[in-house]
């Protein structure tokens, strides 16, 4: 096993005029898996392909093991990758896809590579199948196979790009659980690419989250949900996503309020937060509609009408008119009527104030006492 250290990696195409990764530095610990998320075309499968070797970065290192290896050649990269698409040779038995990686890397006799074969196909669950051809296999029993062939070489890394986006939600989901699974019980050092936050947030002990070719955050996944450095990961990390909305600020009085710049609504901040937004008159603020509540009558807090109530089963989704697509995550008892009025409220812990113009978080890394502060549009401030 190894860490992995990417420094200021860079990759363009196209004699310098697509960027596809920007300026990447990431570490990973020996037995860390991290996964590492973003929107279709923001370098994700660039990045591992620079790490497996397979492409060469324009600048910057890739360090395995403490070893730089930028100029290594891929085969002797102690790595093993799995794809999406399984990559397995088609006229190969389960066995012999199994054994060929084995052959190349190491210089172990056919009946040893044939019993570490057995060995791992009895772990990962598909001995029975080591004589079939790919062709025979569903998709699951491939990536299985993938998986093992991986796995039998016991490589320094894995690297896994979108490796369960061809299977069917149930598969994945087993899968997810047989991935982490066999990382925990192997201890692998594990970078593993995916478009989906959920997978991303589920999987990985760290998470690195990129857009445009640019690291956006990495940090543990509930650390990068609590406190999200920009409106990007806010935004990309949680599902539903983060409702945002434009807010003036109004530090008229001895606290902060943020004032709705379209929709009427007043959230009084602590004291606390003059300092953090001195001199900011505009901000996006954004509340996570898990942490959206409904008030309950006679309590303050802002009010708005209920446009559509979505039943999700366990929860019901409350769509406001506090903004397009402003959802409040409730219990599935809590279900008022469309088109009534209702007042929510939310933790100002769970607030985030995001720079309009930047996208930067302004509340990043700020600790505050957290109150239910909310008051009602233009109505005195209650205490909390
Ligand atoms: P996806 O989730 O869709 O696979 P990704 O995040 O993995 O996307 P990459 O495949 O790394 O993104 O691509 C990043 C950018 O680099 C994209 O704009 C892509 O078109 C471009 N790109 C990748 N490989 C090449 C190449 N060989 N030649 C030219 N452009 C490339």
């Amino acid at each position: 096993m190894a860490t992995v250290r990417l420094e200021n990696l860079r990759k363009t195409f196209d004699s310098g005029r697509l960027v596809a990764v920007d300026d990447l530095s990431l570490s990973v610990d020996d037995g860390e898996f991290l996964t590492v998320v973003g929107p279709s075309g923001c370098g994700k499968s660039t990045t591992l392909r620079m790490i497996a070797g397979l492409e060469r970065p324009t600048s910057g290192s890739v360090v395995i093991g403490g070893e730089d290896v930028t100029d290594q050649h891929a085969r002797k990269r102690d790595v093993a990758m799995v794809f999406q698409n399984y990559a397995l040779y088609p006229h190969k038995t389960v066995m012999g896809n199994m054994e060929f990686g084995l052959r190349m890397s190491t210089d172990l006799s056919k009946e040893e590579r044939r019993e570490r074969v057995r060995e791992t196909a009895e772990m990962m669950d598909i001995e029975e199948l080591l004589e079939d051809k790919p062709s025979e296999l569903s998709g699951g029993q491939k990536q299985r196979v993938a998986l093992g062939r991986a796995i039998v070489r016991e490589p320094d890394v894995f690297l896994f790009d979108e490796p369960l986006s061809n299977l069917d939600a149930k598969l994945r989901t087993t899968m997810r659980t047989e991935i982490q699974r066999l990382q925990d019980e192997l201890d692998i050092t594990a970078i593993y690419v995916t478009h989906d936050q959920e997978e991303a947030m589920t999987m990985g002990d760290k998470i690195a989250i990129l857009d445009d070719g640019e690291l956006q955050q990495t940090g543990r996944p509930t650390d990068v949900y609590d406190d999200p450095t920009n409106e990007f990961v806010g935004g990309f990390v949680g599902s539903p996503s983060m409702n945002v909305l434009d807010a003036v600020v109004d530090n008229a009085g001895t606290g902060v309020t943020l004032r709705g710049a379209s929709a009427d609504f007043a959230y009084e901040l602590s004291p606390e937060y003059a300092d953090v937004l001195e001199g900011v008159e505009e901000v996006r603020m954004g509340i996570r509609p898990e942490d959206v509540r409904v008030a309950d009558a006679g309590d303050a807090g802002i009010v708005t009408t209920v446009d559509v109530v979505e039943p999700i089963g366990s929860d019901n989704y409350l769509y406001l008119d506090l903004g397009p697509d402003f959802i409040a995550r409730v219990d599935s008892g809590t279900t008022p009527t469309v088109g009534a009025s209702i007042a929510i409220t939310f933790d100002e812990r769970d607030v985030h104030v995001f720079d309009p113009r930047t996208g930067e978080s302004l509340t990043h890394g700020v600790a505050v006492a957290g109150s239910d502060a909310v008051t009602p549009a233009e109505a005195e401030p209650t205490a909390d």
